[in-house]
């Protein structure tokens, strides 16, 4: 079955009680929100439920509480920027489940929105035992009274058997947020008949990390290039000696094979010709461009760190995307939070604001990056928000926030 999406549900939405799950995990500095990004993105949702006459309460995580009360954690800053945004009185509850949040709930009116506190204050929220998960989920539903609905809105989340992801599903009337909706109709388009040809960029620190994406996307792209921490690993795998790089020697044997699999007929895998290695993790370290074969030649010997892509490799790999009809992106060149060695990770994302058919940035630090270095989201085709939701994806897992409402 495929899930009912919020059009569904806005013609009998006057007057009922909607759990809107939002993905409002945005960072704090001292209280303040600075990236409100997720924010603007959740906000289209909410405000049309509460627009069109729904008493709408939002759900939502932050940070990492551990099941406990954290004020540091709190999601009265969220409110507070929301307030902003909307110039509506947002109502927070100062609970998830507990009085304040039943009070509140009790009291909203049609076209109201109530904010209740970050669901991870509760240890049930993250529970293996289903049982606990469970019992939160009901609390939640109640929330909602007799003739409640619920909207999952947060894409970054789907990918967690969460309470307020998966469980909750099963109890209320459940459609998908448009959020969601996007990202879905976008990860499906590097996964069933992609355009071609079809490039996919990896890097990042661990190839660890990603390589259940590799592995799936090796039979369904045309070229994979690979840059970052994890290029080296492909590079040693090769026979290059690469001095003190970032290395996984565990995944040698993994890399060789996917070597192997691009060999025998899978998308062609690209290697850096030439790197930046520097002699210390710094940002005001000695640094010097070097073949792959010549990296302990650099500043640092064999100490030397390659910590980005070459300007040699990064043009090749730019002419690459340009010349593609789809492109994912996935994992930064370089480190490229050190201007030093931004370069690689700048020219990539220059490159895919030049493709003439679909570029998808995914991952957090992926578009971090790609604001950091000053480009703008509407230069590429999607900017996923759930870095880890996003690869699960492409992985070709079973998301069980996705599931629960195609069951709903
Ligand atoms: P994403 O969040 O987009 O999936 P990752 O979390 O996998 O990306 O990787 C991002 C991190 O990888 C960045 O903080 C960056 O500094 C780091 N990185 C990239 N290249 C290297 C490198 N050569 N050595 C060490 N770290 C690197
Ligand atoms: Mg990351």
């Amino acid at each position: 079955m495929t899930a009912k999406t919020i059009r569904d549900l806005l013609p009998s939405v006057v007057g009922r009680t909607v759990i809107v799950r939002s993905d409002l995990n945005v960072p704090l500095d001292t209280g303040k929100v600075t990236d409100d990004g997720r924010i603007r993105a959740s906000l289209p949702a909410i405000t049309e439920l509460a627009d069109t006459g729904a008493k709408v309460i939002v759900l939502a995580h932050l940070g990492r509480p551990n099941g406990t009360f954290d004020p540091a954690a709190s999601l009265g800053p969220v409110a507070e920027r929301m307030r902003q945004l909307t110039d509506r009185p947002i109502i927070l509850a100062k609970d998830v489940t507990g009085s304040s949040a039943q009070h509140q709930a009790e009291q909203l009116d049609n076209g109201q929105i109530l904010v209740v506190e970050n669901v991870r204050f509760d240890a049930r929220e993250t529970s293996k035992d289903d049982a606990e998960r469970q019992a939160l989920a009901q609390e939640i539903a109640a929330l909602a009274g007799t003739n409640g609905a619920y909207v999952n809105d947060a894409f970054g989340a789907v990918h967690r058997k969460h309470a307020s992801v998966y469980d909750i599903a099963a109890l209320l009337p459940s459609y998908q947020g448009p959020l969601v909706a996007t990202e879905l109709n976008v990860l499906n388009r590097l996964m069933v008949e992609p355009r071609r040809p079809y490039t996919v960029v990896l890097g990042g620190s661990k190839v660890s990390d990603k390589l259940a994406v590799i592995d799936n996307l090796l039979d369904r792209a045309d070229t994979l290039l690979i840059g970052g921490g994890m290029a080296y690993t492909f590079l040693k795998a090769q026979g290059y000696d690469v001095a003190s790089s970032l290395l996984e020697e565990d995944q040698l044997p993994v890399v060789q094979d996917y070597l192997q699999r691009s060999a025998d007929g899978a998308a062609k895998i690209v290697i850096p010709t030439d790197t930046v290695v520097a002699e210390a993790f710094r940002a005001d370290a000695q640094y010097a461009v070097v073949n792959v074969d010549a990296m302990t030649s650099g500043p640092g010997g064999s100490a030397a760190l390659g910590l980005d892509i070459g300007p040699e490799t990064a043009k090749h790999y730019a002419a690459q995307i340009e010349a593609s009809a789809t492109v994912f992106w996935n994992g930064p060149m370089g480190v490229f939070e050190m201007e030093n060695f931004a370069a690689g990770t700048r020219t990539i994302a220059q490159a895919l604001t030049k493709v003439k058919g679909l570029s998808v940035v995914g991952g957090g630090d992926s578009a971090a990056a790609v604001r950091a270095l000053g480009f703008h989201d509407d230069a590429y085709g999607h900017i996923s928000t759930g870095g880890g939701a996003s690869l699960e994806y492409l992985e070709g897992k079973t998301l069980p926030g996705i599931d629960a409402l195609k069951n709903a």
